[in-house]
């Protein structure tokens, strides 16, 4: 089944072929299906801004579509920068600028008290427009340094066990990220919708 990822960001694009392939689906990116649109995500919750992404990639093609809203919760900034994430150090900000303003936001937290979790919402829209919203998460800790090359975003300083996201494998991180849990929930529930 062919489906469109509502989303110009190549990794996750990536991360969510290299899981959905096996399962049978032929994801494309939104650029490569002819639709160049840019949803400003104005909702309060991973979920209101993944079904806004969803639905106007869906209602310009009129094809399955599965979007993506992400981002890290971090429980001693009582949950920031959450759907703030991509936004956290200003608009134009890298990567980079990210991770080092989170660090210095949690300079002198203990360790006990760094604890986060990625979370990954996705909303599917079937080819008759039946939408479902889907989240899966990731439990883990906030470094106190950038580690690691691989990955994107915040895996530099997100610990999972004793490594970051960025020194993990891309396959070890696409069998135990928030994007891995809820593509397999998703999956699941397609297999359930298909009865
Ligand atoms: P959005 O879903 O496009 O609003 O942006 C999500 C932001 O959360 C990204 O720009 C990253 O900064 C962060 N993020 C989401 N998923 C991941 C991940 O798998 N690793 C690291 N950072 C992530």
């Amino acid at each position: 089944m062919k489906v469109i990822l509502a989303s110009n960001n190549r990794h996750k694009l990536e991360e969510i072929k290299k899981i959905l392939s096996p399962m049978g689906y032929e994801v494309v990116s939104q650029a490569d299906a002819g639709c160049n649109i840019d949803v400003e995500e104005t909702g309060t919750t991973f979920e209101e801004n993944a079904s806004l992404k969803a639905r106007a990639v869906y209602e310009m093609t009129k094809t399955a579509v599965i979007s993506d809203d992400s981002g890290l919760e971090v429980d001693y900034l009582n949950g920031a920068p959450g759907v703030f994430s991509h936004r956290y150090a200003g608009e134009n900000a890298t990567d980079a600028d990210r991770c080092a303003k989170l660090l210095s936001e949690l300079s002198g937290v203990s360790g006990d008290r760094r604890t986060a979790r990625f979370v990954c919402v996705l909303c599917f829209i079937d080819e008759n427009g039946k939408g479902t919203v889907i989240r899966g998460t990731c439990e883990g800790i906030i470094g106190t340094e950038p580690r690691g090359e691989n990955g994107f975003g915040y895996d530099p300083v997100f610990m999972y066990g004793d490594r970051s996201f960025a020194e993990i494998s891309a396959e070890e991180k696409n069998s135990v990220s928030h994007r891995a849990d809820a593509l397999r929930k998703f999956s699941e529930t397609i297999r359930e919708m298909k009865g």
